[in-house]
């Protein structure tokens, strides 16, 4: 998937995808202004206190809204400004809580590593909903066998119990893409491993992102994509599909040199904003 495929699908957008319920309700309890910000600034950045005025909406929403309303991901299948928002509040919030599973696993953390490791769940759990969006992407413009509208097909209100099992199948898969990665160093810390705290907290998250467990490298495709609409897809179609996820879901998509890549430039990062409350 490159650039020009992205800003073609970003051009000829259908208007704009309902958020969660959850997320309605609690997007308009603050400022909503959202500024780009680089990688780099967002790890520079020190959200601590930025949860407090808000006390009341943040204190339960990790378990009754879950992590999209502390950081989200607009799509490009509908919006001009789509990329991952991490909302202050939102990292401040999540550190906190990293903080307190920490004291109760015996765990020695500073305030600083709490909101580094928080940051880094929220844009990997958020990429995951990128690279989601990316394989119906692929779906949507395979020259051989285009399901159109795969994306959109996922996520319209309607169908309620039919859309809450799309909702929660992509939830688990984006927190398996923040398990995915742990070996790798994101969450260690001066060589020591953090992912306790963070597998902790992902336990505690409403019905789907729990069940992160559950997803794998052989079933998470069946979990994001719409098989009634795909039918039964060739093995070398899955195969390029959960490549696309794979390259896209990675924490370097949100670093300016993964666009440029020699091997396989993308020619995009994938934006982050956020959103001073
Ligand atoms: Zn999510």
């Amino acid at each position: 998937m490159h650039r020009e495929q992205i800003d073609n699908i970003v051009e000829n957008r259908r208007g704009r995808f309902p958020f969660l319920e959850c997320q309605e309700r609690f997007l308009h309890q603050f400022n909503q202004v959202p500024h780009e910000i680089t990688y780099d600034e967002l790890m520079r950045q020190n959200f601590e206190g930025t949860a407090h005025p808000f006390h009341q909406f943040f204190q339960d929403a990790p378990e009754t809204c879950s992590v999209d309303v502390l950081a989200y991901y607009l799509p490009f299948h509908g919006n001009a400004n789509w990329g991952i928002h991490i909302v202050d509040a939102g990292v401040d919030t999540l550190a906190m809580r990293i903080l307190h599973i920490a004291e109760i696993l015996h765990i020695d953390l500073s305030r600083v590593d709490a909101e580094y490791l928080a940051k880094h769940k929220l844009l990997l759990h958020e990429l995951g909903h990128h690279a989601v969006e990316i394989v119906h992407t692929a779906l949507e413009i395979d020259p051989n066998r285009p399901i159109r509208d795969s994306y959109r097909a996922t996520r319209l209100p309607g169908r309620l119990a039919q859309n809450q099992r799309f909702h929660e199948n992509e939830e688990a898969v984006c927190n398996w893409n923040v398990k995915r990665h742990p070996n790798k160093s994101k969450f260690k810390i001066r060589a020591l491993d953090y992912f306790n705290p963070i597998e902790n907290f992902m336990t505690t998250q409403p019905p789907g992102y729990r069940r992160f467990h559950e997803i794998t490298n052989r079933n998470f495709l069946e979990n994001i994509i719409d098989t009634r609409l795909t039918g039964v897809l060739p093995q070398q179609n899955q195969i390029q599909l959960e490549r696309e996820f794979v390259q896209h879901s990675r924490l370097s998509r949100v670093k300016p040199r993964s666009a440029i890549g020699w091997d396989n430039p993308i020619g995009f990062v994938v934006p982050i904003y956020l959103i001073r409350t």
